[in-house]
């Protein structure tokens, strides 16, 4: 089976205050993704070693070729290193709106309307999530556009539908925000606009998304770029 370990960040824990604060994001990487590392390594030695843990959560749900017991590793604990893996990256200290690339500006407004419809729309998904879960910027390989959605405790969209690509990701377990917002998510929801990297997502968008390959993180929990 593959052997899974925790990415560092690209920045330091308090790299993102005050927006998210360094307590949060130490305890967020250092123990809860740790945790989901920890939980993935217990995969049967059925799982082959060279499989990458996109492949393994691309259309979980629907594989039955694989064991029942990994199934539930890789839905619960799968989808922590993946979801965590991407989110690191999808945060940024120096977050600037001026790095959203052209031809990423001209998807939002082509599928949104505009940056703030898009931005509202996010917001009422993350706010929605009932529990824990996440909401999701995805872009879909069959309609060619992007979408809102949102997932259950660590499910990834792609779990359901590998046509599906994460463009952007927003954690939204209370793990995530209690100890600087309490109760407050929809003010967390609001300080995320303020540390996103988007030049991560531009890239992504334009180097895996329209190149048609797929958003692969290494097992040591990276981006996989050209
Ligand atoms: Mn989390």
């Amino acid at each position: 089976m593959p052997k899974y370990i925790l990415p560092l960040l690209g920045y330091d824990y308090d790299g993102l205050e005050p927006y998210f604060d360094a307590e949060t994001m130490e305890i967020h990487h250092k123990k809860h993704h740790e945790a989901y590392v920890k939980g993935l390594n217990t995969l049967s030695s059925s799982v082959p070693e060279s499989i990458s843990l996109h492949e393994l959560l691309s259309g979980l749900l629907k594989n039955d070729a694989i064991d029942e017991n990994d199934k539930s590793i890789l839905l619960k604990f799968g989808g922590g290193h993946y979801n965590h893996s991407l989110f690191w990256q999808f945060l940024s200290p120096k977050s600037s709106k001026e790095q959203i690339s052209k031809i990423l500006m001209e998807r939002i407004e082509k599928d949104f309307g505009s940056f703030t419809t898009f931005v509202d729309s996010f917001n009422k998904a993350a706010v929605s999530v009932f529990g824990s879960g996440w909401a999701w910027w995805v872009y879909d390989r069959s309609s060619k556009s992007t979408k809102i959605m949102i997932s259950k405790d660590q499910m990834n969209p792609i779990m359901e539908d590998s046509n599906l690509v994460c463009l952007l990701g927003l954690d939204v377990w209370e793990h995530a925000y209690y100890l600087k917002y309490r109760n407050q998510r929809a003010s967390y929801i609001e300080a995320f606009w303020s540390v996103v990297n988007w030049e991560v997502v531009s890239r992504i968008y334009e180097e895996r998304i329209l190149n048609l390959l797929p958003l692969e993180v290494t097992n040591d929990g990276y981006i996989v770029f050209d």
